[in-house]
């Protein structure tokens, strides 16, 4: 490389980037025409623009100019299944021989909740929905509802949806109108704080064990504790976010630290590859939904229980999210993270390696040029055939092997040695 500085490297990269993506820019272009940006999912934007996939096949995507990628987004840890799972594959086709939809109660919708609540600490009774910013949103009402305030304590960094984001920032601002409180996340003295001031408005405390999209940095543990224990006596209702570490064990991380919220909500690789997302809790809450009841809560949703999103799901954890499954896939993640942050601590590489388990994040450690430091060790992983969230985020699938995890592992040191030599 004659490039000297990182902005002209990064500029460079751009442009054999484009170059090498002819297919995918026209694709963007004509997609500028009827969406927004070219788009219709902010967070899997790319600058300067998005590749096109055509397909994907095991642990690999090929795009429109016929480039192939080891995908270690595994769609931002909901494709855990990987591209083609073939026992959900054989369920889904006989599920589509069943009936597209029912618009009944089905038996796969019963035996799914039920392996659900019997997985989760905290889940007494379950309600599907339809993505985990809707199970947000409905367990967070329905904890207002049940305690009758107004104020929702969240975290700076945390994400609970596309309309339950950026607290506490002004970008991008679509938040649902509650009345939150926004507190320093991992920060027991201030967020005590925070919260004891609003202590009788308080209705609901939502937080993810581990921040997720905000950077995958895990909870202290002791700092969950906290929560636990501020919730209970103040009488609010604390929600665990677990639509992504849901993956860490069968129970979450909530099994895993041995801590039960009230609430938890969960989502995206339950649909077994639909779209799904659900909310369940103690049963003193979750009776509220009980229909049998006098002035029961109404909650409807045209699919919430779509019979082939139970199907996908009730084959998912059946026969491939099992605690054998899990714990390999998981201790895979613990591996790469420190075998990584070893080689970045021995050779002073200006990167490091934030997650639990399956779930990391790649961060660029300068304290400048943040973005295209990043952006640059992003494309120098393209290069190599490795596909990664541009904002770092490594999610490791069911399709992976061993091998394929060692080779990414060595594709990260050259990219990281190259934007280190760009400096
Ligand atoms: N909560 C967390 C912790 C998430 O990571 C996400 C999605 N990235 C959501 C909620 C929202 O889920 P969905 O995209 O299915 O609406």
């Amino acid at each position: 490389m004659t490039t000297t500085t990182l902005s002209e490297a990064l500029s460079a990269a751009r442009q054999s980037y484009a170059s090498k993506n002819p297919n995918s820019l026209k694709a963007y272009e004509r997609a500028t025409e009827s969406l927004p940006g070219g788009g219709t999912r902010s967070s899997i934007f790319i600058h300067p623009f998005p590749l096109f996939i055509e397909r994907g096949e095991g642990s690999e995507i090929i795009d429109v100019d016929g480039h192939r990628y080891l995908d270690f987004v595994s769609d931002f840890t909901s494709g855990i299944y990987g591209k083609t799972n073939p026992v959900l594959k054989k369920a889904i086709i006989e599920g589509l021989d069943n009936g597209l939809q029912l618009g009944a109660h089905t038996l796969p919708e019963s035996s799914l909740s039920s392996i659900l609540c019997s997985r989760f600490p905290s889940m007494d009774l379950v309600r599907f929905a339809n993505s985990g910013t809707e199970a947000n949103i409905l367990a967070i009402s329905t904890g207002l509802h049940y305690t009758g305030r107004k104020k929702v304590v969240v975290f700076e960094g945390g994400y609970h949806g596309s309309v339950l984001s950026h607290f506490g920032e002004d970008v991008g601002d679509l938040k649902v109108p509650y009345d939150f409180v926004v507190c320093p996340y991992n920060d027991i003295t201030g967020t005590e704080l925070m919260i004891r001031k609003y202590a009788e408005e308080v209705g609901v405390i939502i937080v993810e064990p581990m921040i997720g999209a905000g950077g995958c940095i895990p909870g202290d543990p002791e700092f969950l504790q906290s929560l636990r224990d501020l919730s209970t006596e103040i009488g609010a209702v604390l929600i665990f976010d677990e639509v992504q570490t849901a993956r860490l064990s069968t129970g979450g991380r909530q099994k895993i630290l041995g801590i039960t919220p009230d609430m938890t909500t969960v989502g995206k690789f339950f649909g077994g590859g639909f779209a799904f997302g659900a909310f369940g809790g103690k049963k003193e809450i979750m009776n509220l939904f009980d229909a049998r009841q006098p002035n029961s809560i109404s909650h409807g949703g045209t699919f919430n229980n779509s019979p082939l999103t139970m199907i996908a799901g009730l084959t998912a954890v059946r026969h491939i999210l099992t605690e054998e499954n899990l714990r390999k896939l998981n201790e895979l993640g613990d591996s790469l993270r420190k075998n990584l942050n070893k080689v970045f601590d021995d050779e002073k590489l200006p990167f490091k390696m934030t997650g639990l388990g399956s779930i990391n994040q790649l961060h660029y450690t300068s304290p400048t040029q943040k973005r295209e430091g990043l952006d640059l060790f992003f494309f120098h992983l393209l290069d190599r055939g490795y596909w990664i969230a541009q904002r770092g985020l490594v999610s490791l699938n069911f399709a992976m092997t061993e091998n394929e995890v060692k080779g990414f592992n060595d594709a990260v040191v050259e990219a990281a040695r190259g934007v280190k030599n760009s400096l």
